[in-house]
Protein backbone atom coordinates (compact mmCIF):
# COMPACT_ATOMS: atom_id res chain seq x y z
CA UNK A 1 0.00 0.00 0.00
CA UNK A 2 1.10 3.14 -0.70
CA UNK A 3 1.61 6.04 1.84
CA UNK A 4 -0.30 9.26 1.14
CA UNK A 5 1.02 12.25 2.82
CA UNK A 6 -0.46 15.66 2.97
CA UNK A 7 1.38 18.90 2.68
CA UNK A 8 -0.41 21.12 1.66
CA UNK A 9 -2.53 22.41 4.47
CA UNK A 10 -1.99 26.30 2.77
CA UNK A 11 -3.76 25.85 -0.34
CA UNK A 12 -6.33 23.87 1.73
CA UNK A 13 -6.96 21.60 5.14
CA UNK A 14 -9.59 18.86 5.87
CA UNK A 15 -12.57 19.60 7.87
CA UNK A 16 -12.90 18.81 11.46
CA UNK A 17 -14.62 15.74 12.47
CA UNK A 18 -15.72 17.95 15.52
CA UNK A 19 -16.59 21.38 12.49
CA UNK A 20 -18.43 18.39 10.49
CA UNK A 21 -20.71 17.51 13.72
CA UNK A 22 -21.43 21.17 14.28
CA UNK A 23 -23.07 21.44 11.08
CA UNK A 24 -25.19 18.45 10.04
CA UNK A 25 -27.96 19.28 11.57
CA UNK A 26 -28.11 22.94 9.27
CA UNK A 27 -27.92 20.59 6.75
CA UNK A 28 -31.38 18.89 7.05
CA UNK A 29 -33.28 19.13 10.45
CA UNK A 30 -32.51 22.95 10.92
CA UNK A 31 -33.45 24.22 7.90
CA UNK A 32 -35.10 27.14 7.65
CA UNK A 33 -34.27 30.39 5.90
CA UNK A 34 -31.90 32.08 8.47
CA UNK A 35 -33.88 35.59 7.28
CA UNK A 36 -37.48 34.16 8.00
CA UNK A 37 -39.18 35.64 10.89
CA UNK A 38 -40.96 32.00 12.32
CA UNK A 39 -38.96 29.39 14.84
CA UNK A 40 -37.50 27.25 11.89
CA UNK A 41 -36.05 31.03 10.41
CA UNK A 42 -35.16 31.96 14.25
CA UNK A 43 -33.83 28.66 14.83
CA UNK A 44 -31.42 28.37 11.92
CA UNK A 45 -30.72 32.47 12.19
CA UNK A 46 -29.24 31.28 16.20
CA UNK A 47 -26.40 29.34 14.40
CA UNK A 48 -25.61 32.15 11.36
CA UNK A 49 -25.47 34.45 14.86
CA UNK A 50 -23.35 32.43 17.11
CA UNK A 51 -21.24 31.84 14.62
CA UNK A 52 -20.56 35.41 14.05
CA UNK A 53 -20.11 36.15 18.05
CA UNK A 54 -17.65 33.36 17.93
CA UNK A 55 -15.59 35.18 15.28
CA UNK A 56 -15.37 38.14 16.55
CA UNK A 57 -14.39 36.90 19.78
CA UNK A 58 -11.94 35.43 18.44
CA UNK A 59 -10.22 38.46 16.61
CA UNK A 60 -11.81 40.89 19.09
CA UNK A 61 -14.37 42.95 17.51
CA UNK A 62 -17.95 43.55 17.80
CA UNK A 63 -20.32 40.66 15.87
CA UNK A 64 -22.27 43.12 13.75
CA UNK A 65 -18.68 44.08 12.45
CA UNK A 66 -18.67 40.36 10.79
CA UNK A 67 -19.94 39.70 7.70
CA UNK A 68 -20.24 36.43 5.88
CA UNK A 69 -18.75 35.68 2.10
CA UNK A 70 -18.39 33.20 -0.28
CA UNK A 71 -14.64 32.82 0.82
CA UNK A 72 -11.73 35.31 1.30
CA UNK A 73 -11.25 35.45 -2.59
CA UNK A 74 -14.53 37.45 -3.01
CA UNK A 75 -13.72 39.37 0.43
CA UNK A 76 -10.76 40.54 -0.62
CA UNK A 77 -12.21 41.55 -3.68
CA UNK A 78 -14.95 43.73 -2.02
CA UNK A 79 -12.58 45.38 0.32
CA UNK A 80 -10.76 46.50 -2.02
CA UNK A 81 -13.56 47.66 -4.62
CA UNK A 82 -15.70 48.90 -2.04
CA UNK A 83 -13.66 50.45 0.30
CA UNK A 84 -12.44 52.02 -2.91
CA UNK A 85 -15.40 53.21 -4.45
CA UNK A 86 -17.15 54.38 -1.12
CA UNK A 87 -14.38 56.45 -0.50
CA UNK A 88 -13.32 57.71 -3.45
CA UNK A 89 -14.51 61.75 -2.78
CA UNK A 90 -11.55 61.45 -0.04
CA UNK A 91 -8.93 59.89 -2.98
CA UNK A 92 -7.76 58.02 -5.61
CA UNK A 93 -5.03 56.30 -3.99
CA UNK A 94 -4.32 53.17 -2.66
CA UNK A 95 -1.22 51.01 -1.17
CA UNK A 96 -0.56 47.35 -1.15
CA UNK A 97 2.53 44.95 -1.38
CA UNK A 98 3.97 42.84 -3.91
CA UNK A 99 3.31 39.85 -1.88
CA UNK A 100 -0.44 39.69 -1.97
CA UNK A 101 -2.77 36.90 -2.81
CA UNK A 102 -3.73 37.53 -6.31
CA UNK A 103 -7.39 38.50 -5.29
CA UNK A 104 -6.06 41.73 -4.06
CA UNK A 105 -3.56 42.37 -6.67
CA UNK A 106 -5.88 41.73 -9.47
CA UNK A 107 -8.69 43.69 -7.16
CA UNK A 108 -6.27 46.32 -7.25
CA UNK A 109 -5.36 46.12 -11.30
CA UNK A 110 -8.84 46.19 -12.33
CA UNK A 111 -9.04 49.89 -10.18
CA UNK A 112 -5.96 51.08 -11.91
CA UNK A 113 -8.42 50.75 -15.30
CA UNK A 114 -10.77 52.80 -13.12
CA UNK A 115 -8.39 55.42 -12.41
CA UNK A 116 -7.32 54.85 -8.94
CA UNK A 117 -3.73 55.27 -8.17
CA UNK A 118 -2.07 51.90 -6.42
CA UNK A 119 1.38 51.68 -5.07
CA UNK A 120 2.75 48.21 -4.89
CA UNK A 121 5.37 48.10 -2.30
CA UNK A 122 8.43 45.87 -2.62
CA UNK A 123 9.08 43.43 -0.11
CA UNK A 124 12.83 42.92 1.70
CA UNK A 125 14.50 39.80 1.37
CA UNK A 126 12.55 38.28 4.07
CA UNK A 127 9.55 38.92 2.74
CA UNK A 128 8.93 42.21 5.15
CA UNK A 129 7.59 45.22 4.49
CA UNK A 130 9.55 48.17 5.29
CA UNK A 131 7.60 51.36 7.56
CA UNK A 132 9.47 53.34 5.98
CA UNK A 133 8.67 52.57 2.46
CA UNK A 134 5.16 52.83 3.62
CA UNK A 135 5.76 56.16 4.95
CA UNK A 136 7.59 57.53 2.17
CA UNK A 137 4.24 56.35 -0.25
CA UNK A 138 1.45 58.20 1.73
CA UNK A 139 0.01 60.96 0.72
CA UNK A 140 -3.05 63.10 1.32
CA UNK A 141 -4.70 60.82 -1.31
CA UNK A 142 -4.41 57.39 0.05
CA UNK A 143 -7.83 56.37 1.23
CA UNK A 144 -6.60 52.27 1.91
CA UNK A 145 -3.60 50.24 2.45
CA UNK A 146 -3.57 47.10 2.43
CA UNK A 147 -1.04 44.42 3.35
CA UNK A 148 -1.46 40.99 4.26
CA UNK A 149 -0.82 39.47 7.85
CA UNK A 150 1.32 36.20 6.73
CA UNK A 151 2.08 35.18 3.17
CA UNK A 152 0.95 32.16 2.01
CA UNK A 153 4.00 31.25 0.06
CA UNK A 154 6.73 32.13 2.01
CA UNK A 155 5.51 32.22 5.31
CA UNK A 156 6.76 35.32 6.41
CA UNK A 157 4.52 36.74 9.59
CA UNK A 158 4.29 41.19 9.16
CA UNK A 159 4.84 43.20 11.06
CA UNK A 160 1.12 43.65 11.41
CA UNK A 161 0.89 46.45 14.70
CA UNK A 162 3.40 48.22 13.16
CA UNK A 163 1.88 48.69 9.78
CA UNK A 164 -1.43 49.27 10.96
CA UNK A 165 -0.50 51.78 13.12
CA UNK A 166 1.32 53.74 11.17
CA UNK A 167 -1.81 53.58 8.61
CA UNK A 168 -4.01 54.98 11.90
CA UNK A 169 -1.41 57.49 12.20
CA UNK A 170 -2.20 58.68 9.12
CA UNK A 171 -5.51 58.29 9.19
CA UNK A 172 -5.97 56.02 6.26
CA UNK A 173 -8.02 52.79 6.23
CA UNK A 174 -6.13 49.50 6.93
CA UNK A 175 -6.82 46.20 5.66
CA UNK A 176 -5.41 43.04 5.74
CA UNK A 177 -5.74 39.49 4.38
CA UNK A 178 -5.44 37.39 7.28
CA UNK A 179 -6.49 33.67 5.55
CA UNK A 180 -3.15 32.42 6.90
CA UNK A 181 -2.34 33.79 10.26
CA UNK A 182 -5.76 33.57 12.09
CA UNK A 183 -5.31 30.24 14.30
CA UNK A 184 -1.22 30.89 13.63
CA UNK A 185 -0.77 34.11 15.62
CA UNK A 186 -3.05 35.97 17.71
CA UNK A 187 -4.83 38.92 16.12
CA UNK A 188 -7.21 41.71 18.36
CA UNK A 189 -8.15 43.74 15.73
CA UNK A 190 -9.36 46.43 18.16
CA UNK A 191 -6.07 46.05 20.29
CA UNK A 192 -3.78 46.26 16.88
CA UNK A 193 -5.58 49.13 15.49
CA UNK A 194 -6.80 46.68 12.35
CA UNK A 195 -9.93 48.71 10.43
CA UNK A 196 -10.71 45.63 7.95
CA UNK A 197 -9.57 41.59 7.95
CA UNK A 198 -10.37 39.18 5.91
CA UNK A 199 -10.65 35.60 6.63
CA UNK A 200 -11.38 32.43 5.01
CA UNK A 201 -13.09 28.31 6.41
CA UNK A 202 -11.24 26.01 4.06
CA UNK A 203 -7.84 27.60 5.52
CA UNK A 204 -8.86 26.48 8.92
CA UNK A 205 -9.75 23.35 8.88
CA UNK A 206 -13.62 24.62 8.60
CA UNK A 207 -15.84 24.16 4.92
CA UNK A 208 -14.75 25.25 1.49
CA UNK A 209 -16.87 28.36 0.02
CA UNK A 210 -17.48 29.87 3.21
CA UNK A 211 -15.54 33.64 4.35
CA UNK A 212 -15.70 36.50 6.67
CA UNK A 213 -15.06 40.11 6.34
CA UNK A 214 -14.77 41.90 9.75
CA UNK A 215 -15.12 45.77 8.55
CA UNK A 216 -14.98 48.37 11.08
CA UNK A 217 -18.05 50.33 12.54
CA UNK A 218 -18.20 53.46 10.52
CA UNK A 219 -15.88 52.47 7.82
CA UNK A 220 -17.62 53.28 4.17
CA UNK A 221 -17.97 50.49 1.50
CA UNK A 222 -20.15 50.03 -1.29
CA UNK A 223 -22.93 46.95 -1.65
CA UNK A 224 -21.58 43.87 -2.71
CA UNK A 225 -24.57 42.14 -4.22
CA UNK A 226 -28.08 43.45 -4.30
CA UNK A 227 -31.13 42.02 -4.01
CA UNK A 228 -31.37 40.69 -0.49
CA UNK A 229 -31.19 42.65 3.04
CA UNK A 230 -28.63 39.99 4.25
CA UNK A 231 -25.92 40.94 5.86
CA UNK A 232 -26.71 44.42 6.41
CA UNK A 233 -27.88 45.07 3.19
CA UNK A 234 -24.53 45.08 1.78
CA UNK A 235 -24.10 41.28 0.82
CA UNK A 236 -27.76 40.26 -0.45
CA UNK A 237 -28.25 36.18 -1.24
CA UNK A 238 -29.40 33.74 1.80
CA UNK A 239 -26.87 32.52 3.94
CA UNK A 240 -25.41 29.21 3.53
CA UNK A 241 -26.23 28.48 7.28
CA UNK A 242 -24.12 24.83 7.53
CA UNK A 243 -20.84 26.63 5.94
CA UNK A 244 -21.49 29.59 8.15
CA UNK A 245 -22.07 27.45 11.58
CA UNK A 246 -19.04 25.65 10.62
CA UNK A 247 -16.96 28.60 9.34
CA UNK A 248 -17.92 30.07 13.09
CA UNK A 249 -16.75 26.72 15.02
CA UNK A 250 -13.62 26.17 13.29
CA UNK A 251 -12.52 30.01 14.02
CA UNK A 252 -12.97 29.09 17.25
CA UNK A 253 -11.39 25.81 17.45
CA UNK A 254 -8.25 27.34 15.41
CA UNK A 255 -7.44 30.25 18.10
CA UNK A 256 -8.30 28.61 21.26
CA UNK A 257 -4.91 26.60 21.52
CA UNK A 258 -2.63 29.00 19.31
CA UNK A 259 0.43 28.66 21.50
CA UNK A 260 0.55 24.93 21.88
CA UNK A 261 -0.07 23.90 18.35
CA UNK A 262 1.92 26.59 17.44
CA UNK A 263 4.94 25.10 19.38
CA UNK A 264 4.35 21.67 17.82
CA UNK A 265 4.04 22.45 14.20
CA UNK A 266 7.19 24.48 14.66
CA UNK A 267 9.07 21.65 16.40
CA UNK A 268 7.97 19.34 13.16
CA UNK A 269 8.68 21.80 10.77
CA UNK A 270 11.69 22.56 11.67
CA UNK A 271 13.04 19.23 12.38
CA UNK A 272 12.04 18.91 8.70
CA UNK A 273 13.98 22.05 8.04
CA UNK A 274 17.06 20.63 9.35
CA UNK A 275 17.05 17.48 7.62
CA UNK A 276 16.53 19.06 3.80
CA UNK A 277 19.16 21.46 4.59
CA UNK A 278 22.15 19.23 6.12
CA UNK A 279 21.53 16.19 3.31
CA UNK A 280 20.83 17.87 0.48
CA UNK A 281 22.89 20.27 -1.51
CA UNK A 282 22.36 23.59 -2.64
CA UNK A 283 19.47 24.29 -0.84
CA UNK A 284 18.02 27.35 1.28
CA UNK A 285 14.69 28.00 3.20
CA UNK A 286 12.77 31.23 1.73
CA UNK A 287 11.21 33.47 4.37
CA UNK A 288 12.07 35.28 7.10
CA UNK A 289 13.20 31.98 9.47
CA UNK A 290 11.84 32.73 12.67
CA UNK A 291 8.87 35.57 12.10
CA UNK A 292 7.03 32.62 10.13
CA UNK A 293 3.94 30.42 10.11
CA UNK A 294 5.04 27.48 12.42
CA UNK A 295 3.80 25.16 9.60
CA UNK A 296 5.52 26.34 6.61
CA UNK A 297 8.59 25.40 4.56
CA UNK A 298 9.40 27.00 1.39
CA UNK A 299 12.79 25.92 0.13
CA UNK A 300 14.85 26.58 -3.38
CA UNK A 301 16.53 23.81 -4.20
CA UNK A 302 19.29 24.86 -7.07
CA UNK A 303 19.87 23.14 -10.19
CA UNK A 304 16.56 21.57 -10.53
CA UNK A 305 12.96 22.75 -11.29
CA UNK A 306 10.53 23.07 -7.90
CA UNK A 307 7.79 21.73 -10.62
CA UNK A 308 9.41 18.78 -11.21
CA UNK A 309 10.21 17.82 -7.57
CA UNK A 310 6.43 18.44 -6.82
CA UNK A 311 5.09 15.84 -9.99
CA UNK A 312 7.55 12.87 -8.92
CA UNK A 313 6.54 13.53 -5.08
CA UNK A 314 3.16 13.58 -6.15
CA UNK A 315 3.85 9.96 -7.84
CA UNK A 316 4.96 8.68 -4.54
CA UNK A 317 1.60 10.26 -2.86
CA UNK A 318 3.30 13.03 -1.33
CA UNK A 319 1.13 16.02 -1.79
CA UNK A 320 3.38 19.47 -1.64
CA UNK A 321 3.13 22.67 -4.18
CA UNK A 322 5.42 24.92 -6.06
CA UNK A 323 4.92 29.06 -6.53
CA UNK A 324 6.00 28.76 -10.57
CA UNK A 325 3.72 26.71 -12.84
CA UNK A 326 5.05 25.26 -16.49
CA UNK A 327 1.85 25.99 -18.49
CA UNK A 328 1.93 25.41 -21.78
CA UNK A 329 5.67 26.26 -21.98
CA UNK A 330 5.35 29.45 -20.83
CA UNK A 331 7.11 28.98 -17.08
CA UNK A 332 4.42 31.33 -14.84
CA UNK A 333 6.98 32.54 -11.83
CA UNK A 334 6.16 32.95 -8.22
CA UNK A 335 5.44 36.85 -7.88
CA UNK A 336 5.73 36.71 -3.96
CA UNK A 337 9.71 35.16 -4.59
CA UNK A 338 10.27 37.77 -7.72
CA UNK A 339 9.07 40.14 -4.78
CA UNK A 340 11.94 39.08 -2.37
CA UNK A 341 14.06 39.19 -5.10
CA UNK A 342 14.88 35.37 -5.06
CA UNK A 343 17.00 34.55 -8.61
CA UNK A 344 15.16 33.37 -11.39
CA UNK A 345 16.65 29.60 -10.98
CA UNK A 346 16.11 29.36 -7.34
CA UNK A 347 12.22 30.89 -7.87
CA UNK A 348 12.13 27.68 -10.35
CA UNK A 349 13.62 25.73 -7.85
CA UNK A 350 11.51 26.45 -5.16
CA UNK A 351 9.16 24.15 -3.33
CA UNK A 352 6.31 24.95 -0.22
CA UNK A 353 5.85 22.24 2.22
CA UNK A 354 2.75 23.42 4.83
CA UNK A 355 2.38 20.88 7.61
CA UNK A 356 -0.72 20.21 10.01
CA UNK A 357 -0.85 18.45 13.55
CA UNK A 358 -1.78 15.29 11.75
CA UNK A 359 1.60 15.15 9.94
CA UNK A 360 4.24 12.88 12.13
CA UNK A 361 7.65 12.65 12.89
CA UNK A 362 7.87 9.14 10.88
CA UNK A 363 5.93 10.88 7.81
CA UNK A 364 9.17 13.52 7.54
CA UNK A 365 11.58 10.92 7.88
CA UNK A 366 9.91 8.99 4.48
CA UNK A 367 9.32 12.25 2.52
CA UNK A 368 12.94 13.21 3.24
CA UNK A 369 14.14 10.07 2.68
CA UNK A 370 11.95 10.24 -0.50
CA UNK A 371 12.68 14.47 -1.28
CA UNK A 372 16.87 13.36 -0.99
CA UNK A 373 16.12 10.48 -4.21
CA UNK A 374 14.27 12.89 -6.36
CA UNK A 375 16.15 16.01 -6.36
CA UNK A 376 19.41 13.31 -7.05
CA UNK A 377 17.64 12.23 -10.08
CA UNK A 378 16.67 14.89 -11.60
CA UNK A 379 20.45 16.55 -10.70
CA UNK A 380 21.58 13.88 -12.05
CA UNK A 381 19.45 13.75 -15.26
CA UNK A 382 19.95 17.57 -15.82
CA UNK A 383 21.94 18.49 -18.96
CA UNK A 384 21.68 21.99 -17.07
CA UNK A 385 22.66 20.94 -13.67
CA UNK A 386 25.76 18.87 -15.49
CA UNK A 387 26.74 21.40 -17.52
CA UNK A 388 25.75 24.55 -14.89
CA UNK A 389 27.51 23.32 -11.74
CA UNK A 390 28.39 26.15 -9.44
CA UNK A 391 26.92 28.68 -12.42
CA UNK A 392 22.72 28.28 -11.47
CA UNK A 393 20.86 30.49 -13.84
CA UNK A 394 18.50 28.22 -15.43
CA UNK A 395 15.63 30.35 -16.70
CA UNK A 396 14.48 27.40 -19.14
CA UNK A 397 10.99 25.48 -18.94
CA UNK A 398 12.92 22.43 -19.29
CA UNK A 399 10.52 19.65 -16.95
CA UNK A 400 7.28 19.29 -19.32
CA UNK A 401 7.75 19.81 -23.12
C1 LIG B 1 -6.43 30.90 0.14
C2 LIG B 1 -6.17 32.33 0.28
C3 LIG B 1 -7.11 33.28 -0.16
C4 LIG B 1 -8.38 32.90 -0.87
O1 LIG B 1 -9.29 32.27 -0.02
P1 LIG B 1 -10.55 31.47 -0.61
O2 LIG B 1 -11.47 31.32 0.55
O3 LIG B 1 -10.03 30.16 -1.11
O4 LIG B 1 -11.16 32.29 -1.69
C5 LIG B 1 -6.82 34.62 0.04
N1 LIG B 1 -5.67 35.00 0.64
C6 LIG B 1 -4.76 34.12 1.08
C7 LIG B 1 -3.52 34.61 1.75
C8 LIG B 1 -4.97 32.76 0.90
O5 LIG B 1 -4.04 31.90 1.31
Amino acid sequence: MEQKIYLDNAATTPLSREVLAEMMPYFDTVYGNPSSIHSFGRDARAGVEQARERIAKAIGCRPSEIYFTSGATEANNWVIEGIASANKHKGNHIITSRLEHPSILEACKKLEKQGFRVTYLNADKNGFVRIDELLHYVCPDTILISVMAANNEIGTIQNLQAIAQTAKEKGVIFHTDAVQAIGAVNINVAEMGIDSLTLSGHKLNGPKGVGALYLRHGIAISKLIVGGEQENGLRGGTLNTPAIVGLGRAVELITRDIIINSKKLRMLRDYFINQVLTKIELTQLNGHAIQRLPNNANIAFGQVEGEAIMLMLDMQGIAVSTGSACSSNKLEQSHVLSAIGLPNDLINGSVRFSFSLSNTRQEVDYVVEKLIAVVKKLRDMSPIAKSQVGKGGNDECTTRK
